[in-house]
């Protein structure tokens, strides 16, 4: 007997066209548009998630600089100087890598960078703006996966979308463009009963939890589109640690479309990354030279 399985959507081809197209639109802009990342301390995952950003706005034609400042840093340095970035005309993108140490209130940082530099999308104008269905910089791991959709062509406009997760980073966020890219959509979450019978009325399913193989093919309507948020350290039999996603492997044979991990969504998040970068750039040019810079992709 033989067992269907999904078609893998692959973030590479997809993260390259993104990349390709926010290039092209960089490349008629009269400045090269400059990302500034901030990273507090030196936690092992945020030193490489930022090394690896830097490197592809790099490759990418894009400016980029990082400020590394120490674990102690006052919230009110960290302050002055997201304010300094605020005002520098030759700032277009601002990110201030999560998590902080824990005597810097996040909330109060977010709130503080400018909402048409906040490449992160995470300013509180910028979630409003998004949730009433606004043009506006949303957050790159939730607009790369809506960016990934329409790279291979899957269809959401009238489609039931169910995402596992509500965090602020991912879950909220996604419900927002999927919202807004006309979908219907149910957010589940840890206080959730029966998860299953929630997540198999999915014709897209989106699981941004945090938790290995959470999602089992029981779970997953067959024909069904997965989208695999979830970025899971676990130590195989091997004894070697490796990458995994909040999807079972075995759903491949229930899902007609699923995302790999790693090499699914991740590469989509760098990559809108730029993209916001880039179409932040374009705004502020056009509110002080007349640069076409409108918001809507
Ligand atoms: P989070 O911890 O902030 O949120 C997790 C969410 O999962 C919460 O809303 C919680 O209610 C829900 N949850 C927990 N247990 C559950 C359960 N048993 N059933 C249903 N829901 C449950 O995490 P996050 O920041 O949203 O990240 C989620 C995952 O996505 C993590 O693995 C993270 O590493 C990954 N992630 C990947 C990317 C990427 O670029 N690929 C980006 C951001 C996050």
């Amino acid at each position: 007997m033989t067992v269907d399985t999904a078609t893998v959507l692959a973030g590479p081809p997809a993260a390259a066209a993104l990349i390709a197209s926010a290039a092209g639109q960089a490349a008629h802009l009269p400045v090269v548009p400059h990302l500034v990342i901030v990273r507090v301390g030196e936690d092992p995952a945020s030193v490489s998630y930022v090394r690896g950003k830097a490197k592809k706005a790099g490759d990418s034609g894009l400016r980029s600089t990082v400020h590394a400042l120490s674990e102690t840093t006052p919230q009110s340095d960290l302050l002055s100087l997201v304010a300094s970035l605020n005002s520098d005309p030759d700032v277009h993108g601002i990110l201030v890598q999560l998590p902080l140490p824990g005597h810097i209130a996040e909330a109060a940082v977010l709130a503080a960078i400018d909402p048409d530099k906040d490449v992160d999308g995470l300013h509180p104008m910028n979630i409003g703006q998004l949730w009433s269905g606004r043009p506006t910089l949303a957050p790159c791991t939730p607009a790369g996966v809506m960016a990934l959709l329409a790279h291979y062509g899957i269809p959401v406009a009238g489609r039931r979308v169910v995402i596992v997760g509500r965090s602020q980073l991912v879950g909220r966020p996604l419900a927002g463009l999927f919202l807004a890219a006309d979908a219907t959509v149910t957010v589940t979450h840890s206080r959730t009963r029966d998860l299953g019978t929630v997540t198999r009325e999915a014709d897209i399913l989106v699981a941004a939890v945090g938790r290995a193989h959470l999602i089992t093919p029981d779970m997953v309507r067959p024909g069904a589109v997965v989208i695999d948020v979830g970025i899971n350290r676990v130590v195989g039999e091997d004894g070697k640690a490796r990458l995994t996603g909040d999807v079972h492997p075995d759903v491949a044979t229930v899902a007609s479309a699923l995302t790999p991990v790693p090499g699914g969504v991740g590469p989509m998040t760098v990559a809108q990354l730029l993209a916001n970068t880039v179409q932040a750039a374009r705004q502020q040019l056009s509110q002080t030279s007349g640069v076409p810079g409108d918001l809507v992709r």
